[in-house]
Parts: structure tokens; sequence; C-alpha cells
């Protein structure tokens, strides 16, 4: 649907291009001026979107709901990037499952080491991965730390700075205020996890998404499988995940909204610990249904994990 549109709007803005030039010799309509810009990601698309503004056209290769580790590109894909003027991407791991966004980059005519081609983890301090065959490599889910959603944010604006520097001015405005949101909810976060007791502050998930999330916020983490660029929900995984949560006495489990959920279910059922409710990692929940931005994910996140643990 998002692609018919995608191609729907491009036909539309050829014909006006066409007509602006029969007019006069103006090339300043609306459509040209506008960055064309591709997110890999559901989460950066957001972020990247408040950045911009109406000053950009931005497309999210990997559709919400799906697993940007392992994304594979479409060859529309490949045409959105070659012709875009800006790429964004997590980095740190995130898009390396069957190496999809180095191919397609490469198939696309652009590099990763060009500025057009923008890492927004760069900058931030990395947690490492401890198992998978990946042991000491970044691991991705950077943003689930609010502060590094702010560092994702300034980066954007930096680089969309750089590449459009007409439009620096709304650009710096646009972060401004979009950060000052992200601040606030940091702090809201930090409120709300206050009022649980740590030993009660214990997050179980499929995907060990929550690195990040948890040294900024004070929670304990386990989870099934590390990252889901692994095999996921193997019996020793669940094996082990299930002796932890009986040590632990965990009163509560939680689902991703991007993962299988057949491997958490059967957690579930071997501890009898219920799941408490779906949470959102690797992709924001659908439009106009609950965690459909950045701020809203990480907020219905966290009211999600306090209910649950709270019970
Ligand atoms: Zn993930």
């Amino acid at each position: 649907m998002k692609m018919r549109f995608s191609v729907l709007f491009f036909i539309v803005a050829i014909l006006i291009a066409g007509c602006t030039d029969e007019i006069s010799d103006s090339d300043t309509s609306i459509e040209e001026d506008q960055l064309t810009v591709v997110a890999t990601y559901s989460v950066i698309y957001d972020i990247v979107k408040n950045v911009g503004g109406d000053l950009i056209e931005v497309h999210s290769l990997a559709p919400i709901g799906s697993d940007p580790h392992a994304y594979e590109p479409l060859p529309a894909d490949v045409q959105l990037v070659t012709d875009a003027d800006m790429v964004f991407y997590n980095g740190f791991n995130l898009e390396s499952g069957n190496g999809w966004f180095d191919k397609m980059i490469e198939t696309a005519g652009k590099s990763e080491g060009e500025s057009n081609v923008v890492q927004l983890s760069e900058g931030v301090t990395p947690e490492l991965l401890q198992s998978g065959g990946q042991q000491g490599e970044e691991d991705p889910h950077a943003w689930l730390d609010v502060q590094n959603g702010i560092k994702y944010t300034e980066k954007a604006r930096d680089a969309l700075m750089e590449s459009d520097p007409e439009n620096e001015l709304a650009y710096k405005e646009n972060a401004e205020k979009y950060i000052q949101e992200l601040k606030d909810l940091d702090e809201e976060i930090k409120q709300k996890v206050s009022e649980i007791p740590e030993e009660k502050r214990f997050l179980v998930t499929s995907e060990g998404a929550f690195k990040y999330f948890s040294s900024a916020y004070g929670f304990q983490a386990a989870y099934i499988w590390e990252i889901n660029d692994e095999n996921e929900g193997t019996p020793q995984q669940i094996q082990s995940v299930v002796d932890l949560i009986n040590e632990k006495a965990v009163t509560a489990l939680f689902l991703e909204s991007s993962v299988d959920p057949r491997s958490m279910e059967t957690v579930s059922n071997e501890t009898d610990v219920d799941i408490a409710g779906k949470i959102f990692t690797d992709s924001l929940g659908e439009p106009g249904e609950e965690g459909d931005t950045y701020i809203k994910m990480i907020k219905w996140n966290v009211d999600t994990i306090i209910d649950g643990l709270s019970d």
C-alpha cells in the first residue's frame, strides 16, 4: 500500500515537475526541494521524520512489525535507496543478518563511508554482545535508552543540516523541540521506575534487547536468545532461561511485537509465569495503534513493564 502510494507520488511529482518546466525555467518546486530519505526500520524512520518534518520524504525499509536484523530487501527497495538523497541506519550489527544492508548499499551504488549514508548509533557508547559467536561486538538496541535516542536525534540533525544547509535552522529547531520531549520522557521513566522495588526489576524477553534500557533505568535483564541473528529458541536456550526464572522467582514475562511468540509461550508454560504483555523493541506499533511512534513505544513499554512487575 505504502509502496503504491510512493510510486503514485513519484508519478505526480514528475507530472508537476514537467508542468513547472513548461510554465517557467524555475526549478524550485517543493517536490524537487524535498529530500528523499530512506531509513532501515520504523524506529529511526520516526526519529528522522521528527527532525526533517515536511522538508523530507522518508521511507522505512523493514515494514512495521518485521525484524530489521534479517530483512530481505525487495527490488523496489534497492531502487528507493539508489534514488535517495540520504540513507539512515542504526549500525551496531542491527542490519547485519545475511549482510542485507551492506549488499543493498553496494547494489544501490552508495557507500557506508559517504556523508549521506548515516549511522545513527555513531557516538553511542556500545553495550557488547556476550554469545552467539558475536562476543565483544556491539549490541544494536541502543535506542531503548532514551538518552541514546537523543544522540540519534542529534546525529540525524547534523547530517540533515550538512546535506541541506539552506534549511539548517528548521532542522535545528525541530531537533531542539524533539530533544526536549525526549528529555521529559527520560525523566518520566526514571520517576516511574523508582516506584518499583529494585528486587522486582527483572525483565525477561525473547531477544536480549534490553541491555541499554536495563543499565539506564536500573533493571536486570534475561532472555531466551541474545540477538535475532542467532538460532532463536533452541531447547538449551529455553532450559537456561527457565532455570533462571525459577531461581530468581521472576513474576512476569514480556513478549516483543516483532518476534515469533512460540518460544516465550513455551517458557511461560514450563515456568507457570504469565506473559504480562506485548512490548516494542525492533519495530514501532502499527499506525493508529499503541506504540506507533518512538516516544509512544517507549512509554508503552515502561507502563507495561511496570504494570507486569507490580502484580
Ligand atoms: Zn533486535
